[in-house]
């Protein structure tokens, strides 16, 4: 695992999300004023979700960028075992091997 690589593709991705976030709240404070002339609430709680999920996404990827710091990244946070290449690959924020993953979600479930 080259995590300087790794480590570029994270603060790629920290700087798409911020502009996601950005230009999800702009519509959001739009949103919200619509709502409060009594139209699309729905709608606005549908972004209020996505900010959230952003907003998640963003912290996991910080904490990411922590580990390379600590030299522990790619390595499971539950489990201590290594995660999958090919799940950083396509997911360079994430913290957990796949069944840790699935025992979190359910948890959270
Ligand atoms: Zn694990």
């Amino acid at each position: 695992m080259d995590t300087a690589k790794q480590g570029e593709r994270l603060r790629q991705l920290l700087a798409e999300l911020d502009a996601t976030l950005t230009s999800l709240r702009g519509a959001t404070a739009t949103e919200v004023e619509a709502a409060d002339a009594g139209t699309s609430l729905s709608e606005n709680d549908r972004s209020i979700a996505m900010v959230e999920a952003v907003e998640a996404q963003r912290l996991q990827t910080l904490e990411a960028l922590a580990r390379i710091e600590d030299g522990t990244y790619g390595i499971c946070v539950d489990c201590g075992q290594p995660v999958p290449e090919g799940r950083l690959e396509a997911r360079p924020e994430a913290a957990r091997c796949v069944d840790c993953q699935q025992k979190a979600d359910r948890a959270s479930a």
